[in-house]
This record gives structure tokens, sequence and C-alpha cells, in this order.
């Protein structure tokens, strides 16, 4: 007997009595914007500590996936274990994550401010590639210097001249 994926996943989905309101209602992430405690909903206080906790969500299917959920330092569980709060690369509020087995590049609390991190790195990383390839020698005085284009060879415009005539007289450059 053939089965459609979608027919099979609610074949699945009332095996273990999962309705469609009681579903979409767990796979609400709050690590999007993180704005309230996952756990009691309230809203996170200016110098609250965010514990972002591994939380177990139905994904497409009946496979679980984990995602890191804010919560408040009441509704953290006791028998975790969380990182020294860190102020997030983003928005500088204090999150603590949760200790697992993901090495994490920067700390931020919420995806949101992930993605905001993540551009600023990237774009920070492209200026500075951008500004030590137009940091140049110049090949006729030996001065380091900034190019305003990237193929500029000479620092000014008289070693620019006597690269020119240099190369008219067919002396080396
Ligand atoms: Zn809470
Ligand atoms: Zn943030
Ligand atoms: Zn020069």
């Amino acid at each position: 007997m053939e089965m459609s994926l979608p027919e099979l996943t609610n074949d699945i989905r009332r095996l273990f009595g999962v309705t469609d309101a009681k579903c979409s209602a767990r796979v609400t992430f709050h690590s999007r914007n993180a704005s309230v405690c996952y756990r009691c909903g309230r809203s996170f206080a200016a110098g609250d500590v965010m514990y972002r906790t591994r939380v177990g969500h139905p994904g497409f299917g009946g496979a679980w996936g984990y995602r890191l959920e804010p919560l408040c330092e009441g509704c953290a569980p006791r028998n975790c274990r969380y990182q020294h709060p860190t102020s997030c690369a983003s928005c500088g509020r204090q999150v603590a994550i949760q200790i697992d087995w993901v090495q994490r590049k920067r700390v931020t609390c919420s995806d949101e401010c992930k993605n905001r991190a993540d551009t600023l790195a990237r774009v920070a990383a492209r200026a500075s590639s951008e500004a030590a390839r137009r940091q140049k020698v110049c090949i006729v005085c030996g001065d380091s210097f900034t190019a305003t284009r990237a193929d500029a060879k000479t620092c000014s415009l008289a070693c620019k001249q006597k690269h020119y005539r240099r190369r008219l007289l067919g002396g080396k450059s």
C-alpha cells in the first residue's frame, strides 16, 4: 500500500495523539527573536540573564530537532549546565548558553541577532580584505601607500611620471 508523505505524517500524529493545534503550539520557536521566556512567557527585563536551553521540536515527518530556546532564570532547569553569561554579539543582552557539543563562534540571544552578527562579520571581513588589497608598495620609491585603484603601482603623480619616463627610456621599472 502506497502512502503519500502528508498522509503518513498525519498517521504518525494520530498515533501519538498530536492534534494540529497542539503541534503548531509546540513548534513556536521563541529563539527567532527571543523577546519572552519560552516557558512562562514573561518578557526579559533589562539586565536579566537569558538562559538559552536545548528544547526538542517535532519537525517534518515526525523527526525531532533541537533549538536553543530562551528561558528566564526561574524557568532554566537546575540540572542544566550553562556557559558563563556573555553579552550577545549583536544586542549586548546577557546570554548564558547551555553547554553542549556545538562550538559556537559567537554568543547571540536569538536567530535575529545571529543573522545580524553574521552579516556584520561578513561585511567587516570583506572591508578588511579590501583594505589589505589596497595597501601597496610604490614600485618607484618603495614607500607604502593606500591605493585608490586596484591596479595602482605608484604612490603619487611624481612617481607615476618617473615610472612612465623610465619605461619610455627602456629602463627597468
Ligand atoms: Zn520563564
Ligand atoms: Zn541579541
Ligand atoms: Zn612612490
